[in-house]
């Protein structure tokens, strides 16, 4: 980040503006509406600027600026739309000792100015270090749309009742009671109209003051296979509000990044100095947190109902009373099957589909391998790395046709997603000179569907 992201305060500082031409009044527009003392030092100004002089919204100098002009001011404009003009009055401006902005001149400017959504008091500033401004603009018009136009009214009202408002204990319970306003009761009374809303605010804080001590809950949520586009809107919405998230190794920092700023994370899956969090240490941790009062989010990468260890840790808030609920996520068999193009069913291939691990608790984990042998047969295989040998033995030895297609795909979802196309005979040892390193899934008995080019650009990877 070149550019860090400030709310000046401009009220009764000066800004000086050199330009009264069409893009000087852009920026005018923008500058006019904080309480700052804006001169224009323009030989030929727009009509709409002699209009705001006259109406006393700025100064004008019928002259173009000189030495000393800029003298305390705040910000300083150079909008000329001429680049040898601009360069010149930057210069005075700089030596009078004011932050200097070249419109359109980023290279030479010490501060931007970003694209603004106003819903004053809320404002929203956007920037992309002048990347892309098309995209600002982007992002700027689908802000517009989102923010309720009243948004700034509801912002002021509660602005005023700020006050009123600590009669509840910092922390949660005053969030709480801020959530409700912005996003339940403010929004409603409004419908009444602006008279409503203070009155509704009253009602609101007796409520929030009379509440009981608030009882902590844990919501068990599937993050997906990486990608945090494919976090359920469930997902986001337990991350936005969640106190406590305690998180799996593999549930990727995009989807953590998503997790409410004040939120405490705690990583049950740490690798490094100690080993992994153990299951019962897990347990106590939601458990009391949840003990708290804290809304904790367990996040679990994938689906939490497969192979997540769901039901130890949902026996573990039963026993302490604790409140629970689970929110599906997309498993990684499903993003694994997108990944490359093909169904887990399919009509006369297979009815069925299996979702068995290589490797359990106890090592490798026996399954039905006879049935499971048999033509058509899909199964998606978790944490397979290591027991790839056993399942292409066990299969072999039950007769499965050692031409079966098999597909392991790495990181599926995610940016370094690699997918390995092989069959049942060479799963190893392709699979161990693939040399993976991130999580993967074997899925048996599915090829990509332009697996010769797949297959090609693994070979020349692993030639590299
Ligand atoms: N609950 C998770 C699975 C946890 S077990 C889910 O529903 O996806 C961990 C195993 O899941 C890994 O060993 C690997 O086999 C698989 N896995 C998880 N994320 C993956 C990903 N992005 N790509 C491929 N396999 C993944």
């Amino acid at each position: 980040m070149q550019h860090f992201p400030i709310f000046m305060n401009l009220a009764g500082r000066r800004v000086v503006v050199s330009g009264g031409g069409e893009c000087a009044v852009a920026k005018l527009r923008l500058i006019l509406k904080t309480e700052a003392h804006v001169t224009v030092f323009s030989a030929e100004p727009e009509s709409q600027v002699i209009t705001w002089a006259a109406e006393g919204r700025l100064t004008l100098v019928h002259r173009a600026l000189g030495p000393g002009d800029a003298l305390c001011a705040a910000l300083f404009y150079a909008a000329n739309d001429e680049d040898a003009e601009d360069q010149r009055v930057a210069a005075l401006a700089r030596a009078d000792g004011a932050l200097v902005n070249i419109v359109d001149n980023l290279g030479d400017s010490q501060f931007i100015t970003p694209a603004i959504v106003d819903r004053d008091p809320v404002t929203v500033a956007i920037g992309t270090e002048g990347a892309a401004p098309v995209l600002a603009r982007a992002i700027k018009r689908d802000l517009e749309e989102r923010l309720p136009a009243r948004l700034g009214l509801l912002a002021r009202i509660g602005k005023a009742f700020r006050h009123a408002a600590e009669a509840l204990p910092f922390g949660e319970k005053r969030r709480d009671f801020w959530a409700d306003y912005y996003f339940d009761a403010g929004p409603r009374a409004l419908e009444d109209g602006e008279e409503a809303v203070e009155p509704a605010l009253r009602s609101l804080l007796d409520t929030h003051l009379n509440r009981d001590a608030r009882e902590g809950f844990v919501e068990f949520v599937g993050a997906g296979p990486g990608d945090p586009d494919l976090l359920t809107l469930k997902a986001r919405k337990a991350l936005d509000r969640a106190e406590v998230v305690i998180h799996d190794r593999l549930v990727t920092k995009e989807v953590l990044e998503l997790a409410r700023r004040e939120a405490v994370l705690v990583d049950a899956g740490k690798e490094g100095f100690g080993k992994s969090m153990s299951q019962e240490e897990i347990n106590r941790l939601i458990v009391e947190h949840a003990g708290a009062g804290h809304h904790v989010v367990r996040l679990k990468s994938g689906d939490p109902t497969v192979f997540g260890r769901l039901d130890e840790e949902i026996e573990a808030c039963d026993a302490a009373n604790v409140t629970w609920s689970i929110v599906p996520g997309i498993t990684a068999a499903s993003a694994a099957v997108a990944g490359i193009g093909q169904s887990l069913t399919k009509r006369e291939r297979n009815s069925s589909v299996r979702v068995l691990t290589g490797h359990d608790m106890k090592g490798f984990a026996e399954q039905d391998w006879r049935s499971l042998a048999g033509p058509g047969e899909v199964a998606a295989i978790y944490m397979g790395k290591r027991s790839a040998r056993f399942v292409q033995g066990r299969l072999l030895m039950h007769g499965a046709d050692p031409a079966t297609p098999v597909t392991v795909v790495e990181n599926a979802s995610r940016p370094d997603q690699r997918t390995l196309a092989t069959t049942l005979a060479e799963l190893e040892p392709t699979l161990t000179g693939a040399g993976l390193s991130g999580p993967a899934i074997i899925l048996f008995g599915l090829a990509p569907r332009r697996a010769a080019e797949v297959a090609q650009d693994i070979q020349r990877e692993i030639a590299l």
